[in-house]
């Protein structure tokens, strides 16, 4: 496996890799589920890039850009041994260059649930992945379905911008408990890692209530030491409120625990 910094290096060894190229954007620190993505590219593709790049232009001032967890060996690893062609993990000032003014700014799916929680955050990861995909330039990219909003932000942007590229939606890997795996786990204390499972449970029990369902999530989330930010049952597609058109729901949440904020989703 390769692993590059610089965009001139980037750019040789793509030049060379043989394709269909799959890419996988992670900011690092790797679990099961950012691996899921890897073998789904690997699966499909002849060659994989997996990004390692804690995209400082997506945390909020009072987020957690700092203490994000990081441990590059063990990510490097993890790639080497899940097939990884190359690993692209450039610098902040590789990737911004000074004076960098030009953004990628999403409405629609973008507007609300994350976007009203975390002002500024879809455009980070919008222009981010953009920038991502112009020097790649892969012929498919992966997205967990953990972060379902982005996923649909990203697809809009695709498909906006004529950017040539089929994304994935990869299911969310789980703990056995039923915890969405998340880098931001780590941050969990064992007691409330113990609580942490009631989100994903809160949402199928809202999930079952039908149009219910923003009250039910709230119902089971009573007592658990959970605090829900929103529950929404929206269009799959649009994520806006479900229409008589929509095919297909989904029911997404965000909630404290703590200092630490989980989201999860669900089909609906
Ligand atoms: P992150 O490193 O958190 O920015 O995530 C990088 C990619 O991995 C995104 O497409 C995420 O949606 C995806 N991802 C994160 N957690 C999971 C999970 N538990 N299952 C599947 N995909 C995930």
């Amino acid at each position: 496996m390769d692993v590059v910094r610089t965009l001139a290096s980037l750019r040789q060894r793509r030049g060379a890799m043989v394709g269909p190229v799959g890419v996988v954007p992670t900011m690092g620190y790797l679990h099961a589920g950012h691996i899921s993505l890897v073998e789904r590219s690997r699966a499909d593709c002849a060659s994989t890039i997996v990004t390692l790049f804690v995209n400082p232009t997506q945390f909020g001032p009072n987020e957690d850009l700092s203490r994000y967890p990081r441990d590059f060996e063990r990510d490097r690893e993890l790639c080497a041994a899940a097939g990884v062609d190359l690993l692209w993990a450039p610098e902040s000032d590789e990737m911004y260059p000074p004076g960098l003014a030009t953004v990628v700014d999403v409405g629609g799916p973008a507007v609300r649930w994350e976007g009203e929680h975390r002002p500024g955050h879809f455009r980070g990861v919008a222009t981010v992945v953009a920038k991502l995909f112009l020097q790649t330039r892969p012929d498919r990219a992966y997205f967990g379905e953990k972060d379902f909003q982005q996923l649909a932000i990203l697809e809009r942007m695709a498909r906006d911008l004529d950017v040539p590229v089929k994304i994935a939606r990869v299911p969310t890997v789980r703990e056995r408990d039923g915890l969405a795996m998340s880098s931001r786990n780590a941050y969990l204390s064992e007691a409330e890692r113990k609580a942490a499972p009631r989100l994903r449970a809160a949402l199928l029990a809202g999930a079952k209530a039908g149009r219910g369902a923003e009250a039910a999530v709230r119902r089971a989330l009573s007592g658990s030491g959970l605090r829900l930010q929103y529950a929404s049952l929206v269009d799959a597609d649009t994520l806006l409120a479900p229409t008589p058109r929509t095919r297909r729901r989904r029911l997404l949440a965000a909630a404290y625990l703590g200092r630490t904020r989980l989201i999860d989703n669900v089909p609906a």
